[in-house]
């Protein structure tokens, strides 16, 4: 999470920098082929060679970056050198968001105590 990005349909700072498209699935792979190294050799050597030849997701073309609020749900796409999108601020939105996400903190911690 980023400091400092404000949610343009809340006004909220908890928000989730998605990045810009861009994913290695070369290293995701390696990464697999090197976890199953251990039960099955053959395998994960053919998985690491194939994923030599996989290519990465490119990031998008206008160099966007994807930006999600945890507090609204809110999702929007903004280039970086372009102005920021115009913000309303919306106390209601961002208190029943901070509510939400409290709440499932709270769940996710009761769950572990089980
Ligand atoms: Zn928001």
């Amino acid at each position: 999470m980023e400091e400092n990005i404000q949610c343009p349909n809340c006004g909220g700072y908890k928000v989730e920098n998605k990045g810009d498209g861009s994913y290695s699935y070369k290293g995701c792979a390696i990464g697999a082929a090197l976890l199953l190294a251990i039960p099955t050799f053959g395998f994960s050597l053919v998985l690491a060679l194939l994923a030599l030849f996989i290519p990465d997701q490119k990031p998008r073309e206008d160099g966007s970056i994807e930006y999600l609020c945890e507090l609204c749900g809110y999702k929007w796409f903004h280039t970086p050198g372009t102005p920021w999108p115009a913000i309303n601020v919306r106390p209601e939105l961002i208190r029943e968001g901070s509510e939400k996400l409290k709440q499932e903190g709270e769940e996710r911690r009761r769950r572990m105590r089980d």
